[in-house]
């Protein structure tokens, strides 16, 4: 293989990997340091470059071109730039406050319903008063055998509608509510098996119950997640970013709800606006000869359409 194939072939990686889905790389960290390969790969006989990885290489100690390493849940990626557009964040689950059920999780202690058959025939006590709560109480109403929702407030904070239909199910006899009522313990061995409640005004009145899984629908915070451990400047929970979107990492840029600066507005058509110009920023970056300002498609079209009807039939 000729040196320029090699060349392109490793530019074609390289792309490849920028065009993985944007959450990958949010995933994971990113490894600044140069990129390495096994020595074993790095020289071909005589010491010429054995494989396309070793351009990549030997472009990396080029410090302004260098390759990022993005360490990703799905495998390592190699790219010169990186553009995060993460939104608000991972969505994680609201943990139970005043009561830590991490110990419990894996063991009977749920915040998300994968397959309603996780709980077929078990006794399950949910826990949250807004609409994903009340929602699976109704669902689960066919699979569990017993269902307790749980809520710290009398009050629900779901749609009038659905919680008619959780009180109508509990005045069937088909759910068992506890408002307002708290978690004080959870207790098994090895799995949850038992659960004691408290009333929220009233701490002596205890509630025991048997129970094989709880359900916590507390409601989800977005959170940078893994991307707050990387070196950006980051302001009221946002990537600060430049006027071209560029964040404070070299070859990263930022677009849409996670970026801020002055004037920002959270908005799609603010989202796309700044995502073209981190591509053309990103580009360029990769091809300092190419112009940052894109080809515009409308009258190239125009152009070849007109073309098309003018040309005589052959
Ligand atoms: C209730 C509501 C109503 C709105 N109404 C309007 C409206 O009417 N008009 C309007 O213009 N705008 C509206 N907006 C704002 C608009 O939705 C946002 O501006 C836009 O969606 C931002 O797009 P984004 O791609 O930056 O982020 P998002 O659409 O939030 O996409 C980010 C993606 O990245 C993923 N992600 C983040 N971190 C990670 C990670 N570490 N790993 C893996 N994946 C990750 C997220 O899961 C998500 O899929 C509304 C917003 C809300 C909340």
């Amino acid at each position: 293989m000729g040196r320029d194939a090699r060349g392109q072939l490793a530019d074609r990686r390289l792309a490849a990997g920028a065009r993985r889905p944007a959450h990958d790389p949010l995933s994971g960290e990113v490894d600044l340091r140069r990129s390495r390969l096994p020595a074993n790969h790095r020289q071909g006989p005589g010491g010429a470059p054995a494989g396309a990885d070793d351009r990549a290489v030997r472009r990396s100690r080029a410090p302004e071109r260098r390759i990022i390493r993005a360490i990703t849940d799905r495998g390592d990626l190699l790219t010169r730039t990186i553009i995060i557009a993460g939104g608000h964040g991972a969505f994680e689950p609201k943990k139970l406050p005043g009561y830590d059920m991490t110990p419990w999780e894996g063991k009977g202690a749920h915040y998300l319903v994968g397959e309603k058959a996780e709980f077929a025939g078990k006794r399950v006590v949910i826990i949250g008063g807004g609409d994903s709560a009340c929602d699976w109480v109704l669902n689960l109403l066919g699979t569990a055998s017993e269902i307790t929702l749980v809520h710290r407030r009398a009050a629900f904070r779901a749609h009038e509608v659905t919680v008619n239909n959780v009180m109508q199910a509990a005045s069937d006899g088909r759910v068992d509510v506890r408002v307002p009522y708290q978690i004080r313990e959870v207790s098994g061995n090895g799995r949850i098996e038992r659960i004691t409640l408290f009333h929220s005004e009233d701490d002596s009145d205890v509630v025991e119950l048997d129970c094989d899984a709880v359900l916590l629908q507390l409601g989800f915070k977005t959170a940078l997640g893994p991307l707050k451990d990387w070196p950006l400047e980051v302001e009221k929970g946002s990537i600060k970013v430049d006027q071209v979107m560029k964040t404070s990492m070299e070859a990263v840029w930022a677009a849409g709800d996670i970026t801020i600066f002055d004037g920002k507005l959270k908005l799609i058509a603010t989202g796309f606006a700044e995502a073209a110009i981190a591509v053309a920023q990103a580009v360029h970056h990769i091809r300092p000869e190419t112009k940052i300002q894109p080809k515009y498609s409308t009258p190239a079209g125009r152009a070849a359409a007109t073309r098309s009807r003018t040309r005589p039939p052959a």
